[in-house]
């Protein structure tokens, strides 16, 4: 842990283990709720003088961070694919996404531009300012261990704000690589404070509930989302929410089915399915369906499953065993409901996947709403594709959802594009595009998909106060 510029071993320690080989990596402190005070305590001390500093003090430690993140690539994207799975490929496109935020906020600090508004008085002037909103209290999840993180220490440090972060238990040595990176870049003792602990609760409630913390930034999923934002409202603190998602992914019949099946296989095979914007539900018509399955399943039946370690390996583990679980049962309940399963279908446990937590790639065909994939979260490696023949349902049925994060459309209409786009009920909409994501782009989403936006010029307001003046003269 770090609290006010110290590393902190405790005697009590949790194993990090590497999902593809099961093998442990380090052991980490284990965190109680005093050290959460502790941190909050450092970070509420270090305020003053952080809040004082510059804009441009502040973004040129964000941009050294930036240059010693890039210069570190190649070893962050291997601890990463250690420690939390994905493929070297995939780890080291993270890092420059991690990064990016850095590079974004280091510039958007000087940018926090305040305005005078015209009074009716003549004797009166009005001032806007913007102000740090206080510490920050931040908790992340383990599926993106490295940029889940730059995505909020990143705008909160820009804003002049002081951090106390816990990392998913699952990813902490992500979480110090980074921290170490920010350490080095000059972020002075108590402003960015790290506990880690394998019991999150106690932890959290002492985050939601001490009144020093002005500000609570949240990804993880709407269950727990929603626990932590109840907490926090007996005192009205801000908070961020960055949840789960079950994104539609809507193929209209004009489009080219096999580059939509591409796009399918990329998006929702990302992160071996454990990414919050992958499809949950591809809607296909019916009059394309055929060529469309076929391409998804040659392309998802030649995807290689193993250690991301590895040369050529497209699939890395999940997270655990729970995850494992939650995947083989939803695949189950579609089979035994009707479903029709392409390609996959089963855990790999044999030889050296024994090791660790692997599912096979998947396609499910025949999927209808009665089905448990249909209405939760997957988050793995399961394609469940759903055939529609009425373009005027289509909209009501993809908005049938309490999530409102990501969702897809593709066809070679621009009305219907356009039409969609506005219909839809998400936040973030690819239109015959897979990645609609970046540092300069507003990431979050409607509904029970959360509350605020990350990255963008909207990233840094999260952090920030107005505060009015009316002057007489
Ligand atoms: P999670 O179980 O909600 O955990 C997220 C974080 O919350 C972890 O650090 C976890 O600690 C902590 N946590 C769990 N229970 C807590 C409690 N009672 N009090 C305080 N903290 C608590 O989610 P996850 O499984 O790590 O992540 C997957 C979910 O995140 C998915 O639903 C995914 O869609 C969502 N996600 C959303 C976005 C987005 O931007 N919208 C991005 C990535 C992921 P432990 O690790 O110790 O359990």
């Amino acid at each position: 842990m770090l609290i006010n510029g110290q590393w902190i071993q405790t005697t009590q320690t949790f194993a990090v283990t590497n999902p593809a080989t099961g093998e442990v990596l380090e052991s980490v402190a284990d965190g109680s709720a005093s050290d959460a005070t502790a941190a909050i305590d450092a970070a509420h001390n270090a305020m003053p003088a952080w809040s004082g500093t510059t804009a441009h003090e502040r973004s040129a430690i964000l941009y050294r961070a930036w240059q010693l993140m890039l210069d570190a690539k190649e070893s962050l994207a291997l601890l990463m694919t250690q420690e939390q799975g994905k493929p070297l490929k995939a780890a080291r496109t993270e890092v420059q996404y991690g990064a990016d935020f850095l590079l974004w906020f280091a510039e958007e600090a000087k940018r926090l531009y305040g305005e005078t508004i015209p009074s009716a008085r003549k004797d009166q002037r009005f001032m806007v300012q913007h102000q740090p909103v206080g510490v920050v209290a931040a908790i992340t999840p383990w599926n993106y261990p490295v940029s889940m993180i730059t995505r909020k220490l990143a705008p909160a440090l820009a804003a002049g704000c002081t951090v106390v972060l816990k990392p998913a238990e699952a990813t902490p040595l992500c979480a110090m690589a980074i921290v170490k990176i920010l350490v080095q870049a000059g972020v002075p003792d108590g402003v960015v404070n790290v506990v880690t602990t394998s019991n999150p609760a106690p932890v959290g409630e002492i985050f939601c509930t001490d009144k020093r913390v002005r500000k609570l930034t949240f990804t993880g999923s709407t269950p727990v989302g929603k626990k932590l934002a109840t907490a926090a409202a007996p005192q009205l603190k801000r908070v961020s929410m960055e949840l789960g998602g079950h994104a539609p992914f809507i193929v209209f019949a004009d489009a080219d089915p096999v580059h939509a099946a591409k796009g399918a296989a990329l998006i929702k095979f990302l992160n071996t399915g454990q990414a919050c914007i992958c499809p949950n539900r591809i809607y296909v018509h019916e009059t394309i369906l055929q060529p469309f399955l076929d391409t998804l399943k040659t392309r998802v039946s030649k995807l290689a499953v193993g250690n991301g370690q590895h040369d050529g390996i497209a699939i890395g583990p999940l997270v655990n065993q729970q995850a494992i679980d939650k995947v083989s049962a939803q695949v189950t309940d579609a089979k035994n409901k009707g479903a029709t399963v392409l390609t996959g279908g089963t855990t790999l446990s044999e030889g050296d996947y024994g090791h660790g937590h692997f599912y096979a790639p998947t396609v499910l065909a025949d999927v209808t709403p009665d089905m448990l994939i249909y209405r939760e979260e997957t988050f793995g490696p399961v394609a469940a594709v759903i055939s529609f023949n009425d373009d005027d349902d289509i909209i009501a049925l993809a908005n049938d959802t309490d999530y409102g994060l990501a969702a897809y459309i593709y066809t070679q209409n621009i009305s219907t594009a356009m039409r969609t786009f506005e219909a839809l009920r998400f936040g973030i909409i690819g239109i015959n595009d897979i990645n609609p994501t970046s540092a300069a782009a507003p990431f979050g989403g409607m509904k029970e998909s959360g509350l605020g936006r990350e990255g963008a010029r909207e990233g840094i307001a999260e952090y920030l106060e107005t505060k009015l003046g009316g002057l007489s003269i």
